[in-house]
């Protein structure tokens, strides 16, 4: 999609802190990070969100994972890290290209929702 910014991060058209790439994701830094380790797992081609995949998406929704627990070991969540897909008006999605947080260490990451 020609003005989704996670597209535009995966082609190399804006710039963003990558930490791994290949032919189906893209990693990098979040720009606003939550905690120590704040990743961000994308597939190159544009998925709207989680609610938008389909059977043939099977193998970029375990790519995604499979990356996010070698990227957590390596950004220092060798302990445990939480791995999150906001989905939506409900689940608080702001940015309309799947995508999956991963966020870790040293200090646990806290209450999965917070008790507000
Ligand atoms: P979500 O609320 O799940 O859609 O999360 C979107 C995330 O994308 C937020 O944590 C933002 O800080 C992050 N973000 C937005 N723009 C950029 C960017 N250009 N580079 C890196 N992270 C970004
Ligand atoms: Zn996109």
């Amino acid at each position: 999609m020609s003005d989704c910014i996670f597209c535009k991060i995966a082609a190399g058209e804006i710039p963003a802190k990558k930490c791994y790439e290949d032919d189906l994701v893209v990693a990098f830094h979040d720009i606003h990070p939550l905690r120590p380790t704040h990743v961000l797992v994308i597939p190159v081609r544009h998925i709207s969100s989680l609610a938008h995949v389909s059977a043939e998406d099977e193998p970029v929704l375990g790519r995604m994972l499979a990356v996010a627990q070698k990227l957590a070991a390596e950004n220092g969540s060798d302990d445990g890290f939480r791995c999150i897909i906001n989905t939506g008006r409900i689940g608080g999605q702001e940015v309309p290209h799947l995508h999956l947080h991963i966020l870790g260490g040293p200090e646990p990451v806290g209450p999965m929702v917070a008790k507000t």
